[in-house]
């Protein structure tokens, strides 16, 4: 299908781009990756009046820490360059298992982390590893700048938590309390398809102890699920074979699953406790 008419812009600058937007209000869409936008329009699921291109602006294609060791991820940060990072091979461990597991290379070359968050696609894996590791979404407008939680930012499926007028600029990822550890494991059906379950663990611990332990679920209900319980049942506990299991029924309980094409509800319900049991028993594990 052919998508409906719209006015397309290519800003070079982040000014221009927000200028943009707040003439043309909720008509406009901002382009990223457009690799879920692109999908949309054709399918006429949207049409908004305007594109905005950012990819023309310079600046946003970064990721980098500052001195206090927060992670930021600007908007033009493709999944390929994640995937690719010894950045975050060395010491963001959760994301960079993650960034193999999104797609193709084809998608991983165009997409992006913050694209990502906010198509806030309910199979979307990087929301669940945002949740799990305390992301944070810087949006900006002509009025300035805001910081939102991903806690509050994927507000329901397919929706976000930014004003009309609003980009966002990059996505933050908080120093860790101590050392950090962690995994994503994604069950598919093939590769390259999105998850049927998938798991984001972030630890942070000090000699065996957790200071602050993150799990988030992709594909077991309207939304990525934080598993809060788990997470507060880890927190100032050592990793045993007894708190391991309290955190796999917590995080199990969590989840919504459905019954589709990619399985019961019941199997979807024990590969989280599987999951969450592999990922504690060896947070460095990666998905087979
Ligand atoms: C075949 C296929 C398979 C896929 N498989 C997976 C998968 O397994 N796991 C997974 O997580 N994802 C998957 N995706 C989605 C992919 O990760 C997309 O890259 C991602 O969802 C959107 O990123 P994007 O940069 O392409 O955003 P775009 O498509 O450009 O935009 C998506 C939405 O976000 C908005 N937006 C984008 N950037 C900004 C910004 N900076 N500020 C404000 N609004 C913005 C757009 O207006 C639009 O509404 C798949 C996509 C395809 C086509």
């Amino acid at each position: 299908m052919y998508p409906s008419r719209f006015h397309y812009e290519a800003p070079r600058t982040l000014d221009e781009a927000l200028d943009l937007l707040q003439a043309y209000g909720d008509e406009a869409k901002v382009l990223a990756g457009g690799q879920s936008l692109i999908p949309l329009i054709k399918l006429r699921f949207a049409a908004p009046a305007a594109i905005i291109d950012i990819n023309n602006i310079s600046g946003l294609d970064y990721h980098e820490e500052d001195s206090d060791g927060s992670l930021y991820v600007g908007a033009l940060c493709r999944h390929r360059t994640l995937e690719r990072s010894p950045l975050l091979r060395s010491k963001h461990p959760t994301m960079s298992a993650t960034a193999p597991l999104i797609s193709d290379p084809m998608v991983r070359s165009r997409g992006t982390l913050v694209g990502s968050l906010c198509h806030a696609d309910p199979q979307g894996d990087w929301a669940s590893v945002m949740l799990a590791l305390g992301g944070e979404i810087i949006a900006r407008s002509t009025g300035g700048e805001r910081v939102i939680p991903v806690s509050q930012f994927v507000v329901g499926p397919f929706q976000n938590a930014l004003q009309p007028g609003e980009i966002a600029v990059r996505a933050r990822v908080p120093a860790p309390r101590g050392t950090r550890s962690g995994t994503y494991l994604k069950l598919e059906r093939r590769v390259g398809d999105f998850a049927t379950v998938g798991l984001a663990v972030a630890l942070e611990t000090s000699g065996g102890t957790i200071n602050r332990a993150g799990l988030a679920l992709t594909g077991v209900g309207p939304s990525n699920i934080q598993c809060t319980a788990a997470e507060q049942a880890l927190a100032g506990k050592t990793l045993n074979a007894s708190t391991i299991d309290q955190a796999a029924r917590l995080a199990a309980e969590a989840a919504q699953p459905k019954t589709d094409v990619r399985g019961s509800a019941e199997f979807k319900r024990h590969v989280v406790y599987t999951f969450v049991t592999r990922a504690l028993s060896n947070p460095q594990a990666r998905a087979a």
